[in-house]
This record gives C-alpha cells, sequence and structure tokens, in this order.
C-alpha cells in the first residue's frame, strides 16, 4: 500500500482543467514527449508540501505555477493542489485514515493551506511532515538533472540525502536537541560546582566563626552566673559585717 494515495490538481502550471493521478500499489511512472507537464507533476507535489522557492519550482516568481494560458485558452486566477496521503499506519500523528493537505494560491496574492479540507498554516503541515519524517525539503523527490548531482556530490551531502529519505533525520534533529539540551544541563552542572566550591571554600571560616560564637556564648553565661555569685557573697558578706560591727558597737 502506497502512503501516497491521489494527487489532485486544478490550474497549477500546465494543468487547467483538474486532473488526478493516483497511486497505487508498487510504481506508478507518468510518460509523455518533452514538455508534456511530467516534471510539473513533480513540483504539484513540492509545492504542496510547502515549497517557497520559486526557483526550485522552475519559475520566477511563486505566481508561475499558476496556468498563465496558452493560444486557445485564457490564464486562470488561481490555482490549487491536494495531496492525498494513506494514514491507517499513523504515519502522520492524527486521528485520521486519511490525510489531505492542500494548498492554494491566488493570483490577488491571497493564500491558503488546508489540512483535511480545514485552513491552517503552513507551519502545521510543515510540523505533521516533518514528525513523520518526509522532511519539508522535499529531498525524496529526485528531479530532473538530479541523479549526477547526488552522483557527484560530496559523500557527507549524499549521506544527508539518504538520511533524509530513510526518514533518520527526524530521529536526528531530536538527538541534536537533545544533545544541546544535554550541553545546557552540563554548563548548568559546572555552574553549580564552581558555586559549590566557593562555599566550600568559605566553609572552613564559617566553622571557626561559629564556635567562636558558641564559645562567646558559654562563656557570657557563665559569667552572668560568676557575676551574680559574686554579687550575692558581697552582700551576704556586707551584712554579716554588719552584724558584727553592729554587736560590737552594742558591747561599748
Ligand atoms: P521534459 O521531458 O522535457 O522534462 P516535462 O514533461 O518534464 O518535459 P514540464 O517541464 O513538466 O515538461 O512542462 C513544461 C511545460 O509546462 C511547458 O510547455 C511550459 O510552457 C508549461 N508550463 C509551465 N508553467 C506554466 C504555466 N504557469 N502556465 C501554463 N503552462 C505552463
Ligand atoms: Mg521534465
Amino acid at each position: 500500500m502506497n502512503i501516497f494515495k491521489q494527487l489532485e490538481l486544478v490550474g497549477f502550471k500546465s494543468f487547467p482543467d483538474k486532473i488526478n493521478v493516483t497511486f497505487d500499489g508498487g510504481i506508478t511512472a507518468i510518460v509523455g514527449p518533452n514538455g508534456c507537464g511530467k516534471s510539473n507533476v513533480a513540483d504539484a507535489i513540492r509545492w504542496v508540501l510547502g515549497e517557497q522557492s520559486a526557483k526550485l519550482l522552475r519559475g520566477k516568481s511563486m505566481f508561475d505555477v499558476i496556468f498563465s494560458g496558452t493560444e486557445k485558452r485564457k490564464p486562470l486566477s488561481y490555482c490549487e493542489v491536494s495531496l492525498v496521503f494513506d494514514n491507517t499506519k499513523r504515519w502522520f500523528n492524527i486521528e485520521f485514515d486519511e490525510v489531505i493537505f492542500t494548498r492554494k494560491l491566488y493570483r490577488s496574492g491571497d493564500s491558503e493551506y488546508c489540512i483535511n479540507r480545514n485552513s491552517c498554516r503552513r507551519k502545521d503541515i510543515i510540523d505533521l511532515l516533518y514528525d513523520s519524517g518526509i522532511g519539508k525539503d522535499g529531498y525524496s523527490i529526485i528531479g530532473q538533472g538530479k541523479i549526477d548531482e547526488i552522483l557527484m556530490s560530496r559523500p557527507e551531502d549524499r549521506r544527508s540525502i539518504f538520511e533524509e529519505a530513510a526518514s533518520i533525520s527526524k530521529y536526528k534533529a531530536k538527538k541534536e536537541e537533545s544533545e544541546s539540551r544535554l550541553d545546557r544541563t552540563r554548563d548548568n552542572v559546572s555552574r553549580l560546582m564552581i558555586k559549590y566550591n566557593e562555599v566550600g571554600n568559605q566553609l572552613a571560616p564559617l566553622k571557626k566563626q561559629s564556635e567562636d560564637a558558641k564559645l562567646f556564648l558559654e562563656l557570657r553565661d557563665r559569667l552572668k552566673d560568676l557575676e551574680i555569685n559574686s554579687y550575692l557573697y558581697q552582700y551576704e558578706n556586707a551584712n554579716r559585717i554588719k552584724s558584727e560591727i553592729e554587736a560590737k558597737t552594742k558591747g561599748l
């Protein structure tokens, strides 16, 4: 079962009338003479998946994707492409067995994206695609001349093309995200270690100060006791001396 089920074009490039391309099991091939619109079909897939580069769509401006007329037919003011996916295996993280992405563009400049015919943002489509591993750059669309480019490219670049096609890129992106989070945590840990050591260095003098303070309190209490005792002694002693003197003066 293909994950791509159907492509619907209206007013896109050389297709003024609505056409449906169905992708049954196995390989679907589109054949025809030069200039019949084969590459336009691939462009339509790129476009509905959110392509923003007119150049990659082989045009000068984005409006070049709207049917611009022929000798026999007037230009159209609008184009629309829908791509229907099978989602019974939940490739896309939404609870529908079928996912339809749609993109529309009007010559007035208005444009719209939809998921299952409901208006959405481009980002919603990109996020769904990205999470599914299909990828926003459409690497898996290998256009005319691309094979040579892939064969001639540096091994690292070639690797990234295959990684994208093998849906590894989403895991790579997640790995990079986790690694950067890990780096941030490592930074935090080393900052905490610096603080910990600083505090550790202050610990010895603080311990000494706290022992001194405890000793001070003990000595202060002891001093208070001794002072009270000394007053009591002096008081009693004074009383005794007073009575002795009184006794002596009486005897005189
Ligand atoms: P080849 O076999 O040479 O690669 P192809 O089948 O891939 O050809 P495409 O490049 O898909 O052909 O189609 C080119 C045709 O599409 C041209 O005739 C061009 O005039 C037509 N075309 C492109 N954009 C538009 C447009 N906006 N309006 C009308 N026709 C368009
Ligand atoms: Mg072509």
